[in-house]
């Protein structure tokens, strides 16, 4: 299997350590201290020969007036590293002392930085951005606070303590015999398809979720489900949990709300989309788990 885009995050994320206020007090005044800063959730990025993540001193940051607590991604060779949201001052940033700076979407970064660095890029920004959707205490309506350097937050009002969500969703190359069924979308031009893939619904296994996702969307009976792999999609929090799905038979019906067309294809066909050699059928690029999965099934894998 390659490499799937956003996964291979290096940090420590020390969840025991940023249960200790004090702790969590020294690594933001620790001048080892290095933030990436995120506007609008795009991510800072310095462009020299390649693309980097521009990280920025802690003596820099502790002077910036903007509104948001640093959160804590975790530690790499003992330094802390941390995300910095400057939206409301993204507009006036002093210098930052580093050169060619610019502020870049995620998405497009997930295949041009090094894999651990994309890997950072995605936990900073499910990170922000759930604490820019949580600042009002789902229980109460009280203000919430950042609490455990960012891995929580806080209400003071009722006590409440809220943490960072990640949604599953699964997502699945139905098979049988030598064939893979992929679906083309509402809106897809012809040729575009991709996996099944949908939200894994309150009180359901995955299997589960396969099975019914497969069935609504396609009209098909799964038996045998196995995983395969995983990817970390912070569009803006949701776990893609890769599986393929054995089709009872071969009697698809499309239910036109999501799918627009379902078709089979043969290995040989599957390989020759993923060569970009398949005129006929274009499927997802590797930034996507959809990718990987079409492909390693194609492989045998
Ligand atoms: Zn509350």
């Amino acid at each position: 299997m390659t490499h799937i885009p956003f996964s291979g995050n290096p940090f420590d994320r020390a969840s025991n350590q940023r249960q200790d206020d004090v702790w969590v007090a020294e690594q933001l005044a620790s001048p080892a201290g290095r933030y990436l800063l995120l506007s609008r959730l795009e991510v800072l990025t310095h462009h020299s020969e390649a693309v980097e993540l521009a990280w920025i001193d802690g003596a820099v940051c502790r002077g910036l007036d903007c509104a948001a607590t640093p959160v804590l991604l975790g530690l790499r060779d003992g330094m802390p590293h941390f995300a910095l949201d400057v939206s409301d001052i993204a507009e006036a940033l002093p210098p930052l002392g580093v050169e060619g700076t610019a502020f870049a979407e995620a998405r497009g970064l997930a295949t041009t930085l090094p894999a651990e660095d994309a890997g950072i890029v995605a936990q900073a920004r499910a990170l922000v951005d759930w604490h820019t959707r949580h600042r009002y205490c789902g229980a109460c309506g009280s203000p919430t606070v950042p609490a455990k350097a960012g891995a929580a937050r806080h209400c003071e009002a009722c006590g409440a303590q809220h943490f960072p969500r990640t949604d599953p969703v699964v997502i699945m190359v139905v098979w049988r015999e030598d064939r893979c069924l992929l679906g083309r979308r509402r809106g897809r031009g012809p040729g575009a398809f991709s996996c099944i893939a949908g939200y894994v619904d309150q009180a359901e296994t995955i299997e589960e979720a396969v099975r019914r996702e497969v069935l609504e969307e396609v009209g098909l009976e799964i038996d045998e489900v196995v995983y395969h792999a995983s990817q970390p999609w912070p569009f803006p929090s949701t776990l893609m949990i890769g599986c393929f799905a054995h089709a009872t038979s071969f009697e698809a019906h499309v239910d036109e709300l999501e799918i627009e067309e379902a078709r089979w294809f043969t290995h040989n066909e599957i390989r020759a989309a993923v060569a970009g050699t398949n005129a006929e059928l274009t499927i997802p690029g590797p930034v996507a788990i959809a990718h990987h999965l079409i492909r390693d099934w194609s492989e045998g894998l």
